[in-house]
């Protein structure tokens, strides 16, 4: 589905906009929207929950590798942290799939990563280096099923969840 818009960067009309719109279990329907403008090549997308509209914090622990498939719906005003790793990603941090599983999301930060560690080598930075690999020893036992990972989700406007049984949810006070 396309139809047209104005780009905020140029004000162009050669915007190509893409609409979803799912039913999620838990948290009900999701709009996910993506705009991209062929003259300028602004791109912004995000994921809105229409039924749940107040900050809540989901925290979730993977102990075994069925946690692995458990979805999470992650705005651009989620805030997520992983206690064991000590990573926090802040609001506003890109996002390119706003809806994915907990295994595809550890393979992305993964990248993130090995990113870290490369250019860690590059400036020669050994603490660096072996911060990275502490980490990405430590997530790839995640994802072997041998270590725990404790995933926190907070999002002040409520549109980010972990969509499961077994996520913890409260709301987020200020
Ligand atoms: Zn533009």
């Amino acid at each position: 589905m396309t139809k047209k818009a104005l780009c905020p960067m140029c004000g162009s009309s050669n915007v190509e906009l893409k609409e979803m719109y799912y039913k999620l279990p838990y948290v009900g329907k999701a709009y996910l929207y993506s705009i991209f403008c062929k003259d300028c090549g602004y791109k912004k997308g995000d994921v809105v929950l229409l039924e749940l509209k107040e900050p809540r914090r989901y925290t979730v622990t993977i102990s075994n590798p069925e946690d692995l498939y458990t979805k999470i719906v992650r705005s651009h005003t989620a805030k997520i942290i992983l206690p064991e790793v000590g990573i926090e990603i802040n609001p506003g941090a890109a996002a390119e799939m706003f809806i994915n599983t907990i295994e595809g999301f550890i393979r992305k930060i993964l990248e993130v990563v090995e990113m870290a560690k490369r250019f860690n080598e590059r400036e020669g930075n050994k603490e660096g280096v072996k911060n990275a690999e502490r980490v990405i020893d430590y997530l790839k036992g995640v994802l072997d099923g041998k270590n725990k990972l404790t995933i926190v989700i907070e999002d002040k406007f409520g549109n980010s969840a972990i969509l499961s049984d077994k996520a913890k949810v409260e709301r987020l006070e200020d």
